[in-house]
């Protein structure tokens, strides 16, 4: 069976480049789907405490047979959990739900600019590094200025950074920021949430081209720009199929016309971790 490639992070340990997200999944779904997805091949799976699911995510893991090492798990630290102490329990509550003793990777899900607890809670997060509780350390959600502070005021540099990042939102500015600091770039809502992306006529010519669909092409796109990429779906069929584009080889041509299709700030869909602030 294909496997991804692992990318390495600044710590040491590596990180399987494609992987699947659970965003908006129910619980009991959540059980059935990253079964699926195990079975597909993916082995690095990627959730948090709001999405409801750690506890699914940490079932699919025990009843698939697979053994620690052989599989790769994300969780995030919700907002209102942020500050030093509060992060420590939240991060074992998290791990009671997924059922695990050692964790692969912790994200801060969103750096909260206003409440300003995100060294405090980057400490905590050092913290459990230390104590051997999580392998490796990262940020979601956060701006240059942001992931400045946590290297200047702890030396610790976050292991990976995971963005809303799209072909309409390709993130070039954060992507360079990102890698001049030795830390990898993690996309997420890779396929643009299914919408307007998937039907784009220069994604379709190219899809054609290689004998691919659309999402395995956008997938494919993020390989080759060396994000780590979390598609997600439901259907077993998209899970194999987003899987399988591990299979598709673009050319540069192909790269830099995707490449091309960036809005800028207009073809963000989601909150700009800047200047948001949400409980
Ligand atoms: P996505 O870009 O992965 O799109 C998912 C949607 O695309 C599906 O619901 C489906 O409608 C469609 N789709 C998937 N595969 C398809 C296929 N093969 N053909 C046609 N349509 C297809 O969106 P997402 O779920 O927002 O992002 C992926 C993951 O990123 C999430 O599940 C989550 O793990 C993570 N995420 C993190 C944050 C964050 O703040 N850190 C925010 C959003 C998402």
């Amino acid at each position: 069976m294909t496997s991804s490639p692992n990318l390495t992070f600044n710590d040491g340990n590596s990180i399987p480049q494609l992987g699947y997200g659970v965003w908006q999944v129910e619980d009991d779904v959540a059980e059935k789907v990253v079964r699926q997805a195990f079975e597909a091949g993916y082995r690095h799976i990627d959730t948090a405490k709001i999405y409801g699911n750690e506890a699914g995510v940490g079932r699919a893991i025990a009843s698939s047979g697979l053994k620690p090492e052989e599989i790769f798990i994300t969780t995030k630290l919700w907002n209102a959990d942020q500050g030093y102490e509060s992060t420590l329990a939240a991060f074992e509550e998290s791990m009671d739900r997924l059922g695990l003793e050692t964790l692969d990777l912790y994200l801060i899900h969103w750096m909260q600019p206003k409440q300003d607890k995100f060294v405090d809670t980057w400490k905590a997060l050092i913290e459990l590094q230390k104590r051997g509780r999580i392998k490796s350390i990262g940020v979601s959600n956060f701006s240059k200025e942001g992931l400045q502070r946590l290297i200047d005021e702890t030396g610790v540099v976050p292991a990976i950074h995971q963005i809303e990042l799209h072909p309409f939102f390709n993130q070039a500015e954060l992507r360079d920021f990102d890698a001049s600091h030795g830390i990898l770039t993690q996309a997420w809502s890779p396929l643009g949430q299914g919408g307007e992306l998937l039907e784009n006529a220069a994604i379709a010519q190219i899809a054609a081209k290689h004998g691919a669909t659309p999402a395995q092409v956008v997938i494919a796109w993020h390989l080759a720009i060396g994000n780590v990429v979390i598609p997600k779906s439901v259907t077993e069929s998209r899970i194999q199929e987003n899987f399988a584009a591990l299979d598709v080889t673009l050319d540069e041509a192909d790269i830099e016309a995707i490449t091309g299709l960036d809005r800028g700030a207009e073809g963000r869909i989601g909150p700009d971790p800047a200047v948001s602030d949400f409980a």
